[in-house]
């Protein structure tokens, strides 16, 4: 793929430091500790107090990320802050709301399939690493394989108290503006993004991202076709009213409609070179991964290789140019 939006030249302090990157509006890069080496986290200034969006991992790099871009913007975590919005799920995005939410008293706000979505998530049982072990198993990993990556994969993840659920396309006072909650599905069912329509800001989460693409997976808890809904919502993206992305991860930039195209076009790529994986004969979405991605992947990025996979894999059935056969293990063949 020939990327050619470019990063806006706003936000480049390094990790662990804070930014002005539009008029009340701050960018915390917080570390985490996992291949991304950041998340973008927003300060936003208004009469009601502070807003915060996304908060990254709950460890103590990230706690002393937060202390110190706080103390840089004169603003008290525990006086100053009103609202805690949550993009979505993952623990980059809601890990430290928790802590957050006990310094601050402030609620947290995520959709409200996605409140209930964390519950079960992050219940702390068995029955999710049972789940993932099957999933990935069944999708041809081997079984060892299966059980070492689902264990890597557990976090210990301690959900806020207080969860207040948005609406999407509920309006909210952002910042002296306001914003439009619009549901962002594909890297998670129920991940929204804030539009401020007013200012031509869109801060977009793990929607749309420059330099990296969004894992599209298709993982247990995931329904059918997430690369499906991803498309679908992307298209709809277009036109939207934004000349400044705030995303969650990676450069800030402008040409939204620029990298949705770069992001279909992407997309389109990875299913014609893994519809090539599997024009003679059926393959198991664990050997279509071996194939399209690089091989010294870890463990770790072997599950998100193959969660992404499956996911161009389903869209390939949908799309009536494969076919999937089960006998215990998932193979697809290109019909
Ligand atoms: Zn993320």
């Amino acid at each position: 793929m020939t990327n050619s939006v470019r990063s806006s030249g706003l936000g480049t302090q390094p990790v662990g430091d804070v930014a002005e990157v539009a008029e009340g509006v701050y960018q915390l890069k917080v570390p985490v500790p996992i291949p991304l080496v950041f998340v973008s986290t927003y300060l936003i200034e208004g009469d009601d107090g502070w807003t915060i969006l996304d908060t990254g991992f709950d460890y103590p790099e990230g706690r002393a990320a937060w202390e110190a871009g706080a103390r840089a913007l004169g603003l008290d975590l525990r006086e100053d802050v009103s609202r805690i919005f949550v993009s979505h799920f993952h623990p980059d995005h809601l890990g430290a709301a928790r802590w957050l939410q006990g310094l601050s008293g402030a609620p947290v706000y995520m959709l409200e399939k996605e409140i209930d979505h964390a519950r079960d998530v992050w219940s702390g049982d068995d029955v999710n690493f049972t789940l993932l072990v099957e999933h990935l198993a069944r999708h041809g990993m081997p079984q060892s394989l299966a059980e070492e990556a689902a264990a890597g994969t557990r976090a210990n993840l301690k959900l806020p108290e207080k969860m207040v659920a948005f609406r999407v396309d509920e309006e909210v006072s952002l910042g002296g503006s306001a914003a439009r909650v619009v549901h962002a599905p594909g890297h998670a069912d129920y991940q929204y993004m804030l539009h401020d329509a007013a200012r031509g800001i869109l801060f977009a989460a793990d929607h749309v991202l420059l330099k990296i693409t969004p894992n599209i997976g298709r993982w247990p808890d995931v329904a059918a076709n997430p690369l499906a809904r991803y498309i679908e919502s992307l298209n709809g993206l277009r036109s939207l009213d934004a000349d400044l992305v705030l995303p969650g991860h990676g450069p800030i930039f402008h040409d939204l409609a620029g990298r949705i195209d770069e992001l279909l076009l992407h997309h389109e790529e990875r299913l014609d070179l893994m519809h090539g994986e599997i024009l003679d004969g059926p393959k198991t979405p664990f050997e279509v991964s071996r194939k399209v991605f690089r091989d010294d992947l870890t463990l770790y990025e072997h599950c998100f290789a193959l969660a992404e996979t499956l996911a161009h894999l389903d869209h390939l059935v949908l799309e009536g140019r494969a076919e999937l056969s089960e006998n215990g293990v998932v193979y697809y063949r290109a019909s």
